[in-house]
């Protein structure tokens, strides 16, 4: 019998197994031994509430009745929208955006896949920098896009000549996160303008655009008043793909947006051919009622308090006990050096003190974990040790 599923979705499934693996590990603990004696850090699933303005305005949105607010709309979204959010990213960068510089999608994630579709070629590349997000992986897959990873330094900085040496004839995209998922990294603005005038300089030499994609859903979660830079500010061929699944805490919802720079060469080709991808892969446009949403909820700031609380309880108690940690800037992540080289056993440890965490392995760098820590700041204090058991047990 032939096997039921195709072979390549079979060997992903394999390999997408880490954060899986582990959430489902963790899933089997809490009903063996009590929900409240297992410390889970395996999803970047938000643990806290929207704030108070999207649950009044979601309110206000779903009683207007407004006449075809749930009909299909353009592809790209509803124009009011579109026009309120290049408004808001004309403002913050500087620019001038218009509604046609933006495409509402289905998160950060159907943002990504719609950028690739649009831009790539089969065969072209996307450079990304370890540690990376592992769903880059699939996402280039998907439009037979082929990743070309570079190394950032110890720190996760950026290395721009590493980047520059990927770069060939079949480079399209390079796409970097920031804040950064897994590190906390964020990238400064000399870094980003280096690698633009790199960039700048590839492109002329292979002749045709490479583009700078941003990938900024934790744009907003950064700590100690750290800036995460404006790319439109360092590179005219960028693209910058969110979305409000941690920004609002709305991951569910599926909401998010592309914003093109203006001064793309054909900007218009730019986001029609978005337009295209976004209905042929499926999406046909992002959720209505939460585009209506996002409009207004630009300005909305976070509350860090308690991610920032979650932060230095495990950067301080994990410093303390012994272990290696670049304290990150911002996002909700850590991405501590594992006490011993192999990292999957060094997890395996910590699971016997039913703290839950992800190896490096899965985000392109051995030798670290994940902690992801939007959770309770209690499951924080009180799994610190466990952590330091497991250290000193080594
Ligand atoms: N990019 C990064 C770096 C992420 O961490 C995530 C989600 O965890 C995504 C993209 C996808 O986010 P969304 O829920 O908006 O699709």
């Amino acid at each position: 019998m032939k096997k039921p599923v195709s072979e390549k979705i079979e060997m992903m499934m394999e390999r997408s197994s880490w954060i899986r693996k582990m959430f489902e590990e963790g899933a089997r603990l809490k009903a063996e031994m009590g929900e409240n004696n297992v410390f889970d850090f395996t999803l970047g699933n938000p643990v806290g509430e929207p704030p108070e303005k999207v649950e009044t305005e979601l309110k206000k949105l779903v009683n207007e009745r407004k006449p075809g607010a749930h009909r299909y709309m353009p592809n790209a979204g509803f124009v009011e929208t579109r026009s309120q959010i290049a408004k808001y990213v004309s403002e913050r960068s500087g620019r001038n955006l218009s509604a046609n510089n933006i495409v509402m999608t289905t998160g950060a994630g159907g943002a990504l896949n719609v950028i690739i579709k649009a831009l790539c070629d089969p065969a072209d590349e996307v450079v990304i920098a370890a540690p990376y997000f592992p769903e880059y992986l699939f996402y280039a897959d998907n439009h037979q896009a082929k990743i070309k990873v570079v190394e950032t330094d110890e720190k996760f900085q950026l290395m721009p000549e590493e980047i520059e040496k990927a770069l060939g004839a079949k480079t399209r995209i390079v796409l970097l996160n920031s804040p950064n998922n897994p590190t906390g990294a964020i990238y400064p603005e000399n870094a980003l303008k280096e690698i633009g005038e790199i960039l700048e300089r590839a492109a002329e030499k292979y002749g045709r655009p490479i583009y700078l994609v941003m990938d900024e859903p934790y744009r907003k979660l950064a700590y100690d008043d750290v800036i995460v830079p404006d790319v439109f500010n360092c590179y005219q061929r960028s693209i910058v793909a969110t979305s409000h699944s941690k920004d609002l805490n709305l991951p569910g919802e599926r909401i998010g947006y592309i914003a093109i720079h203006p001064d793309n060469e054909e900007p218009d080709k730019i986001f029609d051919a978005m337009t295209l991808a976004n209905r042929i892969l499926g999406f046909v446009n992002a959720p209505a009622l939460f585009q209506r949403l996002a409009a207004s909820m630009q300005d909305v700031t976070p509350d860090m308090s308690v991610y920032k609380q979650n932060r230095d309880i495990l950067y301080n108690g994990l410093s303390e006990a012994g272990y290696d940690i670049v304290k990150p800037d911002g996002g909700f992540y850590l991405f501590p050096k594992s006490p011993i080289e192999d990292d999957v056993k060094f997890v395996e440890t910590l699971k016997k003190r039913n703290v839950l965490v992800v190896p490096g392995k899965g985000f392109g760098r051995g030798g670290h974990f994940r902690i992801s820590f939007c959770c309770e700041p209690d499951v924080c204090g009180r799994a610190l040790p466990g952590f330091e058991e497991a250290f000193d047990d080594l």
